[in-house]
């Protein structure tokens, strides 16, 4: 069933009206028009959907592992089904060019097909007489209800990092999407209904900060995953913590992209074009700052320079586009402002690319930056638009030097032909996850997604066996019996 204009909550695996009386309208960043409005829950919205949560535990950490992952299965196979049908509802709320909404529900579906398995790499094991007459056992159990937060610049794949693998182990789930992103989030709830995952497991609950922060200290909810920018993923982690709840907050970013003076510059030069413009810079990998070590600078930013003006940018749903919208004008505004900045600081614009004219949709022109310093906010700020910085380093040493002393650490890359080099990278860049000779380090779903420094907060990752880790809690169990004479 399509998406109605205006949206309604799925609670307890039917439609259900918020009770608040607010509705945001949701825009199509390419042509700025309304295509809907979703509904600003409240308080009460909240807890009907943890209320709802909560029944279902029961049932639903009761029934047999395999049954949980067959259903899950069926909701992987929904999403095959209806895979361009969602791709182009993310064309058209978040404005990202067909080929990466594509890509990123492949890399979604990626992550359920792990949840199917999830279960399989739980933690149970035995120690037989660990002291005299008795036996050590080791269970994973899950959590109970975890709510999940999602960010707007993945629509669908973030979410599906968090409740197919919560769900699969035996949690039930409440997930606030981004209240500028709802109709793909609409679509996953559909999707789960459709497949047959019983009343309660997924309840989705729209809203904005309202209803996530009554999420943070709803007392039926056990655990909090949140994936958004730096400040408000710090308020995340201490607001709900201090409520006694388990918490993972994935946060912000500024990815450095280091080009060593014998990268392969033709290679190098693709992969830094898709990483800072792919998404229009609107990525969490997206690199952000590239040290140019002496002497490829002039060489490099030449060929940056001559890409960018090449590059296209228009809306998603044009093939012909490389560079989409940003999200809504405020952020577009916020993006120019920093190219502003920049000049302002005593950086050069070396190259900018051209917007579709008199467009109503929300585009920034692609932008390089050439001499900026490290200690510009344009160098260490996340902008979150396709705005690219070039440092002139001039050696291997400074570049790690700049790279680590930004108070993010999620991603980074190298492009060298020298292993060497490559490996010491790895040993000194403060960052978890590192790229060599490619700069999108997207972790494959059977490995962790882990940011360091203020790129993320909590013990363990987003995905991978450190999310089954996150999503089940341990009992140890010790147990005496008398050995049986008769038996000996
Ligand atoms: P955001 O922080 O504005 O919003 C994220 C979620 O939090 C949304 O659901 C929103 O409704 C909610 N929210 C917003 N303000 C809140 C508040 N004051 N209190 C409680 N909840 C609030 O982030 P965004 O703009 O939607 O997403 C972009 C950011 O997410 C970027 O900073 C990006 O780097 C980051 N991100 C990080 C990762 C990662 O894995 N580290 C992945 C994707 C996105």
């Amino acid at each position: 069933m399509p998406a109605t204009p205006d949206l309604t909550n799925r609670i307890a695996g039917r439609a259900r009206a918020s009770s608040g009386p607010g509705r945001l309208p949701v825009w199509n960043p390419a042509t700025g028009e309304s295509i809907g409005t979703v509904p600003l829950s409240n308080f009460e919205d909240i807890e009907a959907a943890v209320t709802a949560a909560r029944a279902a535990f029961p049932g639903w950490s009761g029934t047999p592992v395999g049954e949980r992952a067959r259903s899950v299965g069926r909701f992987r196979a929904l999403l095959e089904r209806d895979q361009e049908t969602i791709a182009c509802s993310i064309v058209r709320e978040h404005g990202k060019t067909m080929v990466d909404a594509m890509g990123s529900v492949r890399r979604g579906i990626e992550s359920v097909e792990f949840a199917e398995g999830a279960a399989g790499l739980l933690p149970g094991s035995t120690l037989a007489n660990t002291s005299r007459g008795v036996d050590a056992e080791m269970f994973s159990e899950p959590l109970g209800v975890v709510a999940g937060i999602t960010p707007f610049n993945f629509p669908v794949m973030v979410a599906l990092w968090m409740f197919p693998t919560a769900i699969a182990l035996g949690n039930t789930f409440v997930w606030k999407p981004s209240e500028r992103v709802p109709f793909s989030a609409d679509l996953l709830g559909r999707l789960a209904d459709e497949a047959g995952i019983p009343g309660g497991v997924l309840n989705l609950v729209h809203g904005d900060k309202d209803a996530a922060n009554a999420l943070l200290v709803a007392p039926g909810v056990d655990a909090v995953a949140f994936v958004g920018s730096a400040p408000v993923a710090r308020h995340v982690y201490t607001t709900a913590a201090a409520a006694g709840k388990r918490v993972l907050a994935l946060a912000g970013a500024k990815n450095h992209l280091v080009v060593l003076p014998d990268a392969d510059l033709g290679s190098a030069v693709d992969s830094i074009l898709s990483s800072a413009f792919g998404s229009a810079g609107e990525r969490c990998l997206a690199g952000s700052v590239v040290l140019a070590v002496d002497p490829v600078g002039d060489e490099l930013v030449r060929r940056l320079a001559e890409r960018v003006r090449a590059l296209r940018v228009g809306a998603g749903d044009d093939p012909t586009t490389d560079v989409g919208p940003v999200i809504r004008p405020e952020h577009r505004d916020r993006v120019e402002s920093y190219i502003r900045l920049g000049e302002q600081e005593g950086a050069t614009v070396v190259a900018r690319g051209a917007t579709p004219p008199g467009s109503p949709g929300y585009f920034v022109s692609p932008t390089l930056f050439d001499h900026v310093r490290p200690t510009m906010r344009v160098a260490r700020e996340e902008i979150f638009g396709p705005v690219l910085s070039v440092i002139r380093v001039p050696t291997f040493d400074e570049a790690i030097a700049v790279a680590n002393s930004s108070e993010f650490g999620n991603a980074a890359a190298i492009y060298t032909r020298d292993g060497g080099r490559a490996r010491a990278f790895r040993e000194r860049i403060q960052a978890g996850m590192v790229g060599v000779n490619l700069g999108v380090p997207a972790p494959s779903a059977a490995l962790p997604f882990v940011g360091w420094k203020g790129s993320a907060y909590g013990a363990l990752a987003a995905t991978g066996p450190e999310a089954v880790r996150f999503f089940t809690r341990t009992k140890v169990v010790m147990s005496r019996w008398p050995s049986d004479p008769a038996a000996s």
